[in-house]
C-alpha cells in the first residue's frame, strides 16, 4: 500500500490531532485527511487556558490555524462532532448522528478528561474543572474580586488557577491531599518553593487534607473543618479518553500503548499526544506524557511514520508552568534519583538535578531558563556526570556537557 495516498482519519482535533494533520501534509501525504473533534472550536493549544485566558484583558486563544488555512491544507475539519463508534473490521468510525468515515489509517488523538470528584458535586456549590476553552472562559467570568475560591488539588492546574485567582482579587485556598504541593514532581525543593511563593502572594495553602463534601457556602474537610467557598475548582488529574480504543479491541492500562513510531498493536491504528502511553527511559516505565512538547513532537513524528517516513520519537518529557511571575520548567523525572539543588530556593531562582547511576534523569529550573537548555541536553544524552562538580556552586553547569 502506498501510505502517502491512504485515507487518514484523525479523531481528536486538539494540539496533537492538529499538528499531526499538518505534519502529514508536510511529509508528502496526498491522500484525504479528515480531522474530527467534539469541541465547537478550531484546534487550539491548551497552556493558555490556565494562564493568559484567565488573566488578559481580552481572552486570546492560541488557535493552530484559521478555518481558511485548514481548507488550504486540504484537511477536512469537522468540529462539534463526537465520534462514538469505531469498527476495525469495517475500518470505519461513526458519529452520534450516524455519519460514518472510512479510513485506511486512523490516528487516535483523543487526549484526556478531568478526573471527577463526585463528593463535591452535590449542587451546594458551583464546581468546575478545567480542560477545554469553554471551561476556561466560564472560569474567567467566575473569578470576580472578593470571591472565595477553593482549589482542590495542589498540582500544576490548581496552582496556575490559584495564581490567576489571586491576581483577579479572589480569596484563594488550595487544598492538597499529599503532604506537599506539586507532589507529582517529586522534588522537595520545588514543593518548598511553591509553598513559599503562593503563601507570599496571599493564597492559603493546606496540605495533608481530605475533602469530605460541599455544603452551602463551604467545603467540609474530613476532620470537620469548614473552608468558606463561593466556588470550587477541582484539579486532581486526568484520565485518558480510551473508549474508542477499546471498541477497536485495544486493551489499555493508563493510555493507548504505542511504540516509538506512534503505532498501536493494531496495524494502521496510531495514537498521539496525551492519550498515548509510551516507554519513558527516565521514569523506567510506561506512561502517558501530559505536556505541550509531547503533543506537538510525538504527534509530528507519528504523522511522518503514517506518511511512510520512518521516524523514532524518544525525547524525554519536558513541561513548563507559569505561576505569578515565576517560570518553572521540568525535564525528565526529577524524583527519579538523588536531588542536587543549585542556586537559591528561598530567593526563587534555582535548578535541581536528579542523579541516578551517574546520569541526570531529570531536573527542574525555576526562573533559570538557560540552565534548562543544559538540563534537557544532559537528560537526553545520558552522559555520565560528576556529582561533586554539580554540587559545587562555582562549577558552571554547561561544563558538564563537555566530553
Ligand atoms: C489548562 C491546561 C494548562 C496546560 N498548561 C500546560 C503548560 O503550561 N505546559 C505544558 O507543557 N503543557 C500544558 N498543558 C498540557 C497540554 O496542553 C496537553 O498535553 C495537550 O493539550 C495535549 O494535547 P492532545 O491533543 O493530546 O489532547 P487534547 O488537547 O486534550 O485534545 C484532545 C481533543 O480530542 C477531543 N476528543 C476526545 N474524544 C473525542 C471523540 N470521541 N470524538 C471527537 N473528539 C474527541 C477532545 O474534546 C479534545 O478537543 C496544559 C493543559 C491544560 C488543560
Amino acid at each position: 500500500m502506498d501510505l502517502a495516498k491512504t485515507r487518514v482519519v484523525i479523531v481528536g482535533a486538539g494540539q496533537a490531532g492538529g499538528r499531526a494533520a499538518e505534519a502529514l501534509r508536510a511529509a508528502g501525504h496526498v491522500g484525504p485527511i479528515t480531522l474530527i473533534g467534539e469541541e465547537a472550536h478550531l484546534p487550539y493549544e491548551r497552556p493558555q487556558l490556565s494562564k493568559s485566558i484567565l488573566l488578559d484583558r481580552e481572552p486570546n486563544p492560541a488557535f493552530i490555524r484559521t478555518q481558511n488555512d485548514w481548507a488550504e491544507l486540504d484537511v477536512t475539519l469537522s468540529t462539534s462532532s463526537r465520534v462514538v463508534a469505531a469498527d476495525i473490521d469495517r475500518r470505519e468510525i461513526g458519529l452520534a448522528n450516524g455519519r460514518a468515515f472510512a479510513f485506511d489509517q486512523l490516528l487516535l488523538a483523543t487526549g484526556t478528561h478531568p478526573r471527577r470528584m463526585p463528593e463535591v458535586e452535590s449542587g451546594a456549590l458551583p464546581v468546575s474543572y478545567l480542560r477545554c476553552m469553554d471551561d476556561a472562559l466560564a472560569l474567567r467570568r467566575a473569578l470576580q474580586p472578593g470571591k472565595n475560591v477553593v482549589l482542590v488539588g495542589g498540582g500544576v492546574i490548581g496552582l496556575e488557577v490559584a495564581s490567576a485567582a489571586v491576581a483577579r482579587g479572589c480569596n484563594v485556598v488550595v487544598l492538597e491531599k499529599a503532604a506537599t504541593l506539586l507532589p507529582q514532581a517529586g522534588s522537595p525543593a520545588l514543593s518548598r518553593f511553591a509553598q513559599e511563593l503562593h503563601v507570599a502572594k496571599g493564597a492559603k495553602i493546606m496540605c495533608g487534607v481530605s475533602v469530605k463534601r460541599a455544603t452551602v457556602g463551604a467545603i467540609e474537610l474530613e476532620d470537620g473543618t469548614l473552608i468558606p467557598a463561593d466556588m470550587v475548582l477541582v484539579g486532581i488529574g486526568v484520565e485518558a479518553s480510551v473508549d474508542l480504543a477499546h471498541q477497536l479491541g485495544l486493551t489499555t492500562l493508563h493510555g493507548i500503548k504505542v511504540d516509538t513510531s506512534g503505532a498501536t498493536a493494531i496495524d494502521g491504528v496510531h495514537a498521539a499526544g496525551d492519550v498515548a502511553e509510551q516507554w519513558s527511559r527516565c521514569h523506567d516505565r510506561w506512561m502517558r506524557l501530559e505536556n505541550w512538547a509531547n503533543a506537538q513532537n510525538q504527534a509530528i513524528a507519528t504523522a511522518k511514520n503514517m506518511a511512510g517516513e520512518a521516524t523514532a520519537y524518544e525525547a524525554p518529557p519536558w513541561f513548563w508552568s507559569d505561576q505569578y511571575d515565576s517560570n518553572i520548567q521540568i525535564v525528565g523525572h526529577p524524583g527519579g534519583g538523588e536531588e542536587i539543588v543549585r542556586g537559591d530556593v528561598a530567593g526563587g531562582r534555582f535548578t535541581t538535578l536528579s542523579i541516578r547511576d551517574n546520569e541526570v534523569v531529570g531536573g527542574i529550573a525555576v526562573n533559570s531558563a538557560r540552565d534548562m537548555s543544559v538540563l534537557r541536553r544532559l537528560v537526553a544524552s545520558r552522559k555520565a556526570v560528576c556529582r561533586s562538580d554539580l554540587e559545587n556552586p562555582n562549577f558552571e553547569l554547561k561544563r558538564s556537557l563537555a566530553s
